[in-house]
């Protein structure tokens, strides 16, 4: 039988029990003690599973606190000195979400993934490394495991090129290396032998300095057998140095890239093992038995090497278990598999894969014949012009039918907080606790005080708060053919934050409209400019496990023409501003830059194909968080949006930089609240930075606005928060300057 791994497993527990211990030990209800008894538990529970699953090497380690990185950035001593002062978990979560006066790390999303980390800092100065929690953690899982645990590192390689380098690159290797080396003889010396190494990063970051540290680092051969694990792409030109490297096993994505291309071009060496990802841990659907067949086939033709079949990449991005989803039709239910079910499939494909062939093949012939189709939307698709994807009228035209605000308008990103009182209430409903009526007069109330405090704080454009929404994908796929969801599916998205992905298992169409109800509450309550809002079709797609058998630019433009249909609704209902949210729109990139023209093509298409039914009048916002845009600015212009809204607090005005560097035309809103920290920013520390950005980009380009929805914060944050911001536009908008050249 076939050596069997993983590379990583939830940690967030079934029932979501990590968030809620980290949530209440911020809210000081759980002690530290407390916290790491859950963080416990829930590995505990993770090393069974796999080990009853029949897996023979289990990677262990990632039961992080708050972020993977983040814990290896602290044991390696890549500690920037404003977070010194704290130590312990208290530096761990100062880093991660900031204290008074200190911002926290920069966050940014892992790799292609909706799994957010902290940037770490790099600089010269390092505390010494310690690698005593992690050894901890790899030792208390041998307890469970046996000889099955593997510590799983990151690498440094990834772990370099994922870092902000503060100092030259060479100074940065030459402080990794000896602690890397340190980590090894630890791990020896506590009786491990073989060790998992991740280095995702080479499967996209190039450069002299990643093989030199490589090589430096695994030329040294010592007792310790090393894996190295790469996923989520193939290794492209790093292939053949990597494939080089004196370690005993690879792991190579299979699900992913061109990996068996290379493999067939250039060969694998028989003296390793080649680690087989052939089970996509990244969708939740179970293989197809021919597609492995295939790859096993072509692999045995293409190298001697002994085989070990593993998972694409760590189980994190996946829900706990398809069981409990009983409310899954179960055609559907029986093609899907989350992470415990991809563990009985990579079982079954080491042991015995005629027998897993016939059953599979059958459950997916009979969830074909169930799923929804729609000939009428793929004729639509089929006849798009590019009149459809064009508004009639170029931006610079349209300016003067768009409303008029004072200069720096205010406004936020949609979301205000969704208290315990506003969860409830959903809750009440979806019970048949109150009656649908019962439900909007509660929403409408809460819009209602929503839109009385923007009124009153004084806020130029509103929102009506979102409070009828559980989260900004789910909230549209419910309402929307071709979605399925399910109960218990959560997925860590950061700290203690998760979400719960939709699954498109068919065609998507719209059934009648989704936001125009709350919209009219709204805006019936003020004769202030109301936003209308709808989350993006390329953001909706990519933060959805997307169907297998057609392609994402077609179930995108499924999307987009259901969405634009919202938008007519809207425009009709008399909005004049209109949001259409892409957060997820660059973590969509493919990894390679080659493939990037492809994907932001339809991309763009589709979020053309959205907004181009507006009127010239009709403000079309659209807003991205945790977004470098430098690199794909021209395709941001493309947008063609009246207003792009994003997060830039973190980033010092990095990111306002890069955009005005590139010489955008369209207006920005400046993200000066970072809503991840529950730090209120004062009027003078938001001045600066829209001074700041003044500097670069004209004033009639800005709006000011938080980095992202308040959903996730309190009122009483809140609340002064934004009176702070207003305050800070007003108090801009007063110096003779602005008011010159203010007249937009
Ligand atoms: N409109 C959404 C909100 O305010 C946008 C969230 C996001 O960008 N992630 O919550
Ligand atoms: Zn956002």
């Amino acid at each position: 039988m076939t050596t069997t791994v993983t590379l990583g497993y939830p940690r967030i527990g079934r029932s979501r029990e990590w968030k809620k211990a980290l949530e209440a030990y911020w809210r000081q209800a759980l002690d530290a003690q407390g916290l790491y008894q859950v963080q416990q538990a829930i590995a505990e529970d993770a090393w069974r599973t796999q080990a009853q699953a029949g897996i023979d090497r289990i990677g262990v380690g990632d039961n992080a606190l708050y972020d993977w990185v983040l814990d290896w950035a602290l044991w390696l001593g890549a500690v920037p000195e404003r977070f010194r002062p704290w130590s312990g978990l208290e530096r761990v979560m100062a880093m991660a979400r900031g204290r008074e006066g200190v911002p926290a790390l920069e966050m940014t999303k892992w790799f292609d993934t909706n799994y957010h980390y902290l940037i770490p800092e790099l600089t010269e100065d390092w505390l010494p490394a310690n690698f005593q929690e992690f050894r901890e953690r790899a030792i208390a899982a041998r307890a469970v495991l046996g000889e099955k645990a593997v510590p799983m590192v990151l690498g440094p390689a990834t772990f370099l090129t994922l870092g902000r380098a503060l100092a030259p690159k060479t100074e940065l290797v030459a402080a990794l290396l000896p602690r890397y080396v340190q980590l090894f003889a630890e791990l020896q010396a506590a009786g491990f032998r073989e060790v998992q190494v991740h280095e995702p990063a080479l499967v996209m970051a190039t450069g002299t300095e990643l093989q030199d540290l490589c090589t430096a680092l695994y030329g040294q051969g010592r007792g310790l057998a090393i894996h190295l694990q790469t996923h989520f792409d193939d290794l492209g030109t790093n292939y053949g140095w990597v494939t080089a490297l004196p370690v005993a096993a690879i792991g190579l994505d299979f699900t992913r890239g061109e990996n068996l291309r290379l493999v067939q071009t250039h060969g694998f060496p028989a003296d390793k093992t080649l680690g087989v990802g052939l089970v996509d841990a990244r969708n939740v659907w179970r293989s197809r038995p021919e597609a492995i067949e295939n790859l096993l086939t072509a692999l045995q033709g293409a190298t001697t090497a002994p085989l070990a079949f593993q998972m694409s990449a760590s189980l994190q991005f996946l829900p706990h278990s398809v069981v409990r989803e009983t409310g899954l039709p179960a055609p559907l239910r029986r093609v899907l598999a989350f992470a415990d079910e991809k563990l009985a499939e990579l079982v079954a494909l080491a042991t015995d894969r005629s027998a897993y062939g016939s059953t599979v093949a059958q459950d997916w012939a009979a969830f074909v014949e169930f799923r929804p189709t729609n000939p009428a939307i793929a004729e639509r698709i089929r006849n798009l012009k590019p009149a459809d994807c064009q508004r009639s009228l170029p931006y610079t035209e349209r300016l003067a039918h768009q409303p008029q605000l004072p200069p720096l308008p205010t406004t936020t990103i949609g979301s205000f907080p969704q208290t315990p009182e506003v969860r409830n209430l959903r809750r009440q409903w979806k019970r048949g606790e109150i009656s649908e009526a019962e439900y909007q007069k509660a929403i409408d109330a809460e819009i209602e005080r929503c839109i009385r405090f923007q009124e009153e704080i004084g806020l130029d454009v509103l929102v009506h708060g979102e409070f009828e929404r559980t989260d900004m994908v789910e909230f549209f796929g419910q309402q929307l053919a071709g979605f399925a969801f399910t109960e218990h599916g959560w997925v860590l998205s950061y700290g203690s934050r998760c979400v719960r992905p939709p699954i498109v298992y068919g065609d998507i169409w719209r059934r009648g409209s989704m936001t125009v109800r709350e919209f009219r509450v709204a805006q019936s309550l003020t004769p202030k400019i109301v936003k209308g809002m709808l989350t993006g079709p390329v953001t909706t797609l990519n933060w959805s496990f997307a169907r297998p058998d057609l392609s994402r630019r077609e179930q995108a433009l499924q999307l987009a023409l259901a969405l634009q249909d919202e938008v007519a609704d809207l425009q009709a209902a008399g909005a004049q501003a209109i949001q259409i949210d892409e957060p997820a729109l660059r973590e969509g990139l493919p990894l390679k830059k080659e493939r990037w023209d492809e994907y932001l093509t339809w991309a763009v298409e589709a979020f053309r194909l959205t907004s181009a039914i507006a009127q010239p009048a009709t403000q079309i916002h659209t807003h991205m968080c945790y977004s470098e845009f430098g690199d794909i600015i021209e395709h941001i212009e493309a947008m063609d949006a009246d207003v792009l809204s994003i997060e830039n607090s973190r980033s010092n005005n990095a990111t306002l930089f890069e955009i005005a560097d590139a010489g955008y035309r369209y207006q920005v809103g400046n993200g000066v609240y970072d809503v991840h920290s529950p730090v209120v920013p004062t009027t003078a520390q938001m001045v600066a930075q829209l001074r700041e950005g003044l500097a670069r980009i004209p004033v009639q380009q800005i709006w000011v606005n938080p980095d992202c929805g308040l959903k996730t914060r309190q009122w009483d944050e809140v609340k002064p928060a934004l009176a702070n911001m207003v305050a800070a536009a007003k108090q801009l908008r007063t110096e003779t300057v602005l008011v010159a050249d203010g007249d937009r």
